[in-house]
């Protein structure tokens, strides 16, 4: 019988890069594999191959949750926390050695891919903490009666998260689930499978039993379906594109199963013209070339007021143009490839289609030569209305950029499309800043900058971005059942 260890992540066949493998109840194994590979997009070297899960691994994983569940739901709280915080001490001692993965794999600058993992480590704190406090309440009911409201775990999870922020992304799901007091089985991107490994292996040694937290990379439809039609799963997490959302969602609604979809976005951004348009456009050239665009909340629509559009423009050109790109494992580059060649071309092709509408192309525009997937840091201004590149989420490094005259036009545009997700607006005004807040249709908003998402606060979108929130108080709230007990003292 093969051991924990021989099964354990090994060397790839890239150097450096851990060969990935599947964790289902305590134990790492090899899965199927069909020849996926994993690929460094700045390179294009073949990291690793993806293992892959078939229905009878996931049919040990869901056994193994449910076992898991009914062990972790009741250890003491204290010893839960303390296994966690020891897990993200881990994570933190190895926080440069999961980002050099994360960088090979995702591709994004190593400052930024070593800072996630730091950011999932206190995430994993924080949400430890907060899980001691998922306090019930009694209600005043009479000398007779008590009346009180309990909140216990919800049970197995499932859960599936995209490549993107290949440690946040599943610790966000990991540290709400474990934090509650429920296992989880969690499908993490076959893009990024490495740095998952890694995150769990931290988990692992930290103390969590077997069971209670599993890992699983598959054939998407595959894996989903198996996943959220099984009844031991109780809640059905997910971050990924509006459409698998949907289908997710309809997946999870014929069997009446709660679900959290935290789904795509469109950000708009409203530069007013009392604002230092420089500045502005320097706090908004860092948030959108962060991961080379590949983030939910990237700032995607630039509405700027007349008056201070051209200098705007003019410093955003100028700051894109200076970007260092490169391989992010490269001393001070600060945008990496895109992920793979599909969203590359994705992204070109809105870009050729707004420059065939009519749009300008400042600067950028293009795919990079050579080897990986490199995108020019791209802004275009005079893009029509009807451009699919105003309508589409872009997920990457292009810049739109259109005046207005007043704000009840710039919040019309805003508004008009059905994402939800973030929002940005720039202003010194209070009176406009309130209004912003007020009127723009999304979940996370930022006031004269571009805020990131932290453990403390919730993050979410409203209309067809999702529902559920992560992060915060609320964070833990689908993970928990709230239950109402009436007690009859006397009888
Ligand atoms: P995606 O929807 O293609 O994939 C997300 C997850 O779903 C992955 O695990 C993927 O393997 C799985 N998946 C893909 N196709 C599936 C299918 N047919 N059935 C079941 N599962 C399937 O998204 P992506 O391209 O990996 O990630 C980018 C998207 O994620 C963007 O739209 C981005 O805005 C969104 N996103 C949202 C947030 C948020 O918090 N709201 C955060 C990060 C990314």
């Amino acid at each position: 019988m093969t051991t924990t260890e021989d099964r354990a992540p090994v060397r790839g066949p890239a150097d450096g890069y851990p060969r990935p493998a599947l964790y289902i109840d305590g134990e790492w194994t090899a899965g199927s594999t069909r020849g996926e590979p994993v690929i460094d997009p700045a390179t294009e070297e073949v990291l690793a191959e993806v293992p892959l899960a078939d229905a009878a691994h996931l049919e040990r994983a869901v056994a193994a949750a449910a076992r898991g569940f009914r062990l972790w739901r009741d250890v003491p709280v204290d010893r839960r926390s303390a296994i966690l915080h020891d897990a993200a001490a881990l994570m933190r001692a190895r926080a440069g050695e999961i980002g050099r993965i994360m960088t090979r794999e995702e591709g994004k600058p190593l400052r930024e891919a070593t800072g996630e993992v730091m950011r999932a480590a206190t995430l994993l704190e924080w949400d430890c903490e907060e899980g001691r406090r998922a306090y019930g309440r009694i209600i005043p009911a009479g000398r007779d009666q008590r009346l009180s409201v309990s909140r216990v775990p919800v049970g197995p999870v499932a859960a599936l998260v995209p490549w993107n922020f290949p440690a946040g992304g599943p610790m966000r799901k990991i540290a709400a689930a474990l934090s509650a007091g429920c296992s989880i089985v969690i499908k993490a991107s076959e893009e990024v499978p490495g740095t998952a490994c890694a995150l769990v292996r931290c988990l692992e040694e930290a103390g969590v039993p077997a069971g209670v937290l599993n890992l699983v990379f598959g054939v998407p439809a595959e894996v989903s379906e198996h996943l959220i039609a099984a009844p031991e799963i109780r809640f059905v997490a997910f971050t990924g594109s509006i459409p698998v959302g949907k289908r997710l969602a309809g997946l999870a609604a014929a069997v009446m199963k709660p679900a959290a979809m935290e789904l795509g976005g469109h950000a708009p951004v409203i530069v007013c013209e009392d604002t230092d348009p420089e500045a502005a456009a320097a706090e908004c050239v860092r948030g959108k070339f962060a991961n080379a665009g590949q983030v939910c909340t990237s700032p995607s629509r630039f509405l700027v007021h007349e008056a201070v559009h051209d200098r705007f423009v003019a410093a955003f050109v100028a700051a894109a143009e200076s970007m260092k790109v490169g391989n992010g494992l490269e001393d001070g580059v600060q945008m990496g490839p895109m992920i793979g060649a599909r969203r590359r071309d994705a992204v070109d092709r809105l870009v050729a289609g707004a420059r065939d509408a009519g749009a300008d192309v400042l600067t950028g525009g293009h795919p990079i030569d050579g080897p990986g997937f490199f995108y020019a840091p791209t802004v275009l201004t005079g893009v029509p209305a009807g451009a699919a590149i105003l309508h589409e989420e872009p997920f990457g490094p292009v810049a739109p950029i259109m005046p207005f005259t007043d704000l009840d036009e710039a919040l019309a545009i805003a508004n008009a499309l059905p994402y939800g997700l973030a929002a940005y607006g720039f202003t010194r005004s209070a009176d406009v800043a309130d209004r912003l807040v007020h009127e723009f249709e999304a979940g996370i908003l930022s006031i004269n900058h571009v805020g990131g998402s932290v453990p403390q606060a919730p993050s979410g979108g409203v209309k067809e971005s999702g529902y559920g929130r992560e992060g915060g108080p609320e964070g833990l709230d689908g993970y928990l059942v709230t239950k109402r007990v009436s007690h009859r003292l006397r009888g």
